[in-house]
């Protein structure tokens, strides 16, 4: 049983910690090769959290040459599948016995709340597990041929495979590279985000510990602009999966016509609608915690964030009412409190972006219809825009905070124009239980992740055998389950004449 329960347990936990602030190569934390170093600052204190090797394009070059070694001796890659299956589940099982430290590392650095970092551990975990089991599930097939020829596909491993990940949901993006890499039998390279690195590290530590050869999983913390852009370029990366902004991963599609053309996937932001129907007025109260939870999970860090409210014109009102009362239970604290209902937004940097889209609201005439909120330091409470028109900032571009903008519809097919009047196509929601108006929105909006309404525990429904590609700005390629994992394969035609 979980002895931590208390605040005072947790800052006392936090306290004790032992922070991992090295590259990780090789099996084992080694020094970086540049003398600068970088501080996470916690959001929620102000408080310098470690001292983490800037990294450099030399700590890429040793990772690389470790993960290469690793790849080409084939001590994962040609490892049999029973094999990986029992090290992917041993990983799972670490990341579930260091739960709470592992949830302490995403709190401290990106402003996340304690009860939130725990509830996202089943993800991390859950990754695992899934590609532990897909392992020797995914197979290629024979092709038909005359007697004196065997042709069939194989799916091999990409080879070394370079991940860069975004600050939101540390362990969790982690997990969703890692898992699926190592499924497939390639080596990995992975820079996390400045903004919170260590609990990747720390993840890549408990790898080898659950008997995973050392150089498989390599972790070079530092900046984009140095280690980034190092993996970017590497001649002697296969593929980059990434995962951030749209704006970085254009420099990355730059970097791989400028190198040896590696493939690419490449997860990017979003603009999220969920369109709801006067039908759903029943349901009001279980269909207003979700929204809530869509719109302001992560305090609306989050890169599916439903933060495009297009409701019909009728039942504007109610429903608004109905979301303003429940956010009000979203209380920004102290994020080492169990009880706190809303963290931190992960840097000043990241706040002051939110502000000048709350000032961009005003500006265009959008008006507040949630209490006028304190904002303090990286804490603010989540904001609800009403009179937003299509063409206003806070509309169209993504806020990356927590801040709803409520669009109205009269017609389905209006609703249905303003959703996808973005670039990006990440994930949408539709609220109706009017068949031929669903149906519609599944055949007609841009949207690599689509739920007609949806229910708390997004995921436990589906597992993690749902795969999505994102559309236009949001990126491309496909993540999750089984398609995901063979984004990370290569597929091979074989002409075995016999005899
Ligand atoms: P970001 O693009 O600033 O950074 C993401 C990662 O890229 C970081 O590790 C960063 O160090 C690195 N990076 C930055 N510049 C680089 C460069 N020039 N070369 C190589 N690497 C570079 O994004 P962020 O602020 O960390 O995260 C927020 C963004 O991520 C949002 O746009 C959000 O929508 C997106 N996101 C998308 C998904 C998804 O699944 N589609 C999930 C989470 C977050």
């Amino acid at each position: 049983m979980n002895s931590i329960v208390t605040k005072a347990d947790w800052q006392a936990r936090a306290h004790a910690l032992c922070i991992p602030d090295k590259p990780f190569i090789n099996g084992r934390f080694v020094s970086s090769r540049s003398d600068s170093t970088f501080s996470p600052i916690n959001p929620a204190t102000g408080e310098e959290i470690c001292k983490i090797g800037i990294g450099s394009s030399l700590d890429v070059d040793e990772a690389v040459a470790s993960a290469r070694d690793a790849y080409e001796d084939g001590r994962w890659r040609s490892a049999p599948p029973l094999r990986k299956k029992q090290v992917l589940l041993r990983i799972a099982d670490l990341i579930e016995q260091h739960g709470d430290e592992l949830a302490l590392l995403d709190v401290l650095e990106m402003g996340k709340t304690i009860s939130n970092a725990r509830a996202e551990l089943a993800f991390s975990s859950g990754f695992f597990r899934y590609y532990a089991e897909a392992v020797d599930k995914l197979y290629g097939d024979v092709v038909p041929s005359d007697l004196s020829t065997l042709g069939y596909h194989l799916y091999e491993p990409r080879g070394v495979v370079g991940a860069i990940t975004p600050w939101n949901f540390p362990l969790i993006m982690a997990s969703l590279k890692a898992a699926p890499i190592l499924a497939a039998g390639n080596s990995l390279v992975l820079k996390p985000s400045e903004v919170a690195s260590t609990s990747t590290l720390r993840l890549a530590e408990l790898a080898v510990e659950a008997g995973l050869p050392p150089g498989v999983f390599n972790v070079v913390p530092g900046l984009g602009r140095t280690v980034g852009e190092a993996i970017g370029r590497h001649m002697d990366v296969d593929m980059l999966s990434f995962t951030g902004s749209t704006r970085t991963g254009r420099q990355l599609l730059r970097y791989s016509g400028e190198s040896n053309g590696k493939a690419l996937l490449l997860e990017l932001g979003g603009k999220s609608p969920q369109v709801v129907g006067a039908d759903m007025r029943p349901d009001l109260e279980a269909m207003v915690t979700q929204i809530i939870h869509e719109a302001f999970w992560n305090q609306g860090q989050w890169c599916v964030a439903r933060s495009r409210l297009i409701v019909e014109e009728s039942f504007h009102d109610e429903l608004v009412d109905a979301i303003v009362r429940a956010s009000e239970h979203l209380v920004p604290g102290d994020t080492l409190d169990p009880d706190t209902t809303f963290g931190a937004i992960a840097t000043l940097g990241q706040m002051a972006r939110v502000r000048s889209y709350i000032d961009a609201a005003y500006d265009e005439g959008a008006r507040l219809l949630s209490p006028e909120g304190k904002i303090d330091g990286c804490f603010m409470a989540p904001m609800v825009f009403g009179d937003v028109s299509p063409t206003m900032k806070i509309a169209k571009e993504e806020i990356f905070g927590p801040v709803l903008s409520v669009l109205t519809f009269k017609t389905f097919d209006e609703a249905l124009r303003i959703a996808n009047d973005t670039s990006y196509g990440l994930a949408a929601t539709v609220w109706t239980k009017n068949m031929t108006r669903a149906h519609a929105a599944v055949r007609d909006l841009r949207a690599g992740k689509l739920a007609v309404r949806s229910r708390p525990g997004g995921g436990e429904q589906t597992g993690f055998a749902l795969s999505t590609e994102p559309w236009g700005s949001s990126g491309f390629g496909v993540e999750g389950g089984m398609s995901g994992l063979r984004s990370y394969c290569r597929l091979k035609g074989v002409e075995f004449v016999c005899g």
